[in-house]
């Protein structure tokens, strides 16, 4: 086994744990692979071991390695702040959006993803612990985002993605909770499945509170590099 097939193993192996430990079934939490900073080499490396789901941060690099690895399955989740004048590479090369803030955006991506024959899936995000110079909207706004996001054209609304402060576990009770009270403002509830939330250090306290989704990458990639 090479080392990131045995890290992969590792973090499902922790993942399945910890749903154990919270009463959870392991099927209920996808493994999102946060592969910013690496090259697309590595990322081919892994998408051998098993892996489909791929979450970037930066726009320019995402769209470089959407190109060199269109000849595999992957499903590419975009996880970084979304810009106004960046949502059109979003709606035509991503699968999923997870830091949607505002109505704005959401009606962009919207219109910009019109021909697709897959909807684009989001989720939106939400500053749940008020932290200052964070992205993601406020709590009180996230029901009337739900109402008008939710009726859009070509997207799917699926639910919540937060990134509390470190050490603050408390937020992702909040953000459950959050996430269980807006159900009855989506227009298509069936569709409102997805807690976006829990990275490598967090893992066991986003999974207990009800995270249906980890953003992982240290933990599966090693430490990132960010010199070159
Ligand atoms: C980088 C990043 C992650 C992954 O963080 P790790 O601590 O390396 O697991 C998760 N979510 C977002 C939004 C990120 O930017």
């Amino acid at each position: 086994m090479n080392s990131l097939q045995q890290a992969r193993t590792r973090v499902l192996d922790h993942i399945q744990v910890a749903c154990k430990n919270a009463h959870r079934v392991a099927s209920e939490v996808e493994l999102l692979a946060v592969s910013k900073t690496h090259p697309h080499d590595v990322l081919r490396e892994m998408y051998q071991t098993g892996q489909r789901l791929f979450g970037e941060n930066y726009l320019q690099e995402a769209l470089d390695k959407i190109e060199a690895l269109q000849d595999l399955d992957i499903e590419w989740h975009f996880i970084g702040h979304v810009q106004r004048n960046k949502t059109k590479h979003l709606a035509e090369k991503f699968a999923w959006v997870h830091g949607v803030d505002r109505l704005v955006i959401a009606e962009r991506l919207s219109n910009q993803r019109e021909g697709n024959p897959e909807p684009l899936n989001i989720c939106l995000q939400v500053n749940i612990d008020a932290q200052e110079s964070k992205d993601g909207c406020q709590p009180a706004e996230v029901a009337a985002l739900v109402d008008s996001i939710s009726s859009l054209p070509n997207l799917n609304l699926r639910g919540l993605m937060v990134i509390p402060a470190p050490n603050n576990t408390q937020a992702f009770n909040d953000a459950k909770i959050l996430f269980e009270n807006m159900r009855e403002h989506h227009a298509k509830p069936e569709f409102w499945d997805t807690l976006s939330m829990g990275m490598s250090g967090d893992m066991n306290e986003a999974i207990a509170a009800g995270s249906t989704m980890v953003r992982v990458g240290t933990a599966l990639f090693g430490a990132r590099d960010y010199s070159n």
